[in-house]
């Protein structure tokens, strides 16, 4: 996927995603981490030499409809997202990203955290 090209969101919202696929192990990705309520796999199409996705196994489709029940698992995410990120040796610096909606190159209505590192990355994004 080219990353530039956001997508509209589903007219249904909560549908199933290939994300919700490679949790229930139906196509196979390269897990870097697990627990109960995440998982983290390499990214198909890498940005950058690490580039890690990590989602909640209870999808939520976009940031733009968290609500404050979801408090708990974003915290996680983000804590799961930063050991990862220890054990990828990205000890020079990474970052975390989070696209929404068409504007914001969201492709995949999976609520995922890009975790990139592993070369000096430019600031602004695009
Ligand atoms: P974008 O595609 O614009 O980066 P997102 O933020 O929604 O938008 O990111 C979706 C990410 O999921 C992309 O980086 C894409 O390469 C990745 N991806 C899509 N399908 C798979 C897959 N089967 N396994 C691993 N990563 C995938």
């Amino acid at each position: 996927l080219r990353s530039e090209e956001g997508k509209e969101p589903p007219k249904t919202p909560g549908g199933d995603t290939i994300f919700g696929k490679i949790i229930r192990k139906e196509i196979k990705a390269d897990v870097v981490y697990e627990d109960d309520l995440c998982l983290a796999f390499r990214d198909v199409s890498p940005q950058a030499p690490t580039h890690i996705l990590m989602i909640p196994k209870n999808p939520v489709d976009r940031l733009a409809n968290l609500t404050p029940q979801h408090k708990d698992i974003m915290g996680h995410l983000m804590v799961k997202a930063s050991e990862v990120a220890k054990k990828e040796n990205l000890d020079g610096g990474y970052r975390l990203v989070i696209n929404d909606g068409k504007d914001g190159c969201q492709s995949v209505y999976h609520l995922h955290i890009h975790i990139i590192g592993g070369r000096k990355l430019s600031w602004p994004p695009g």
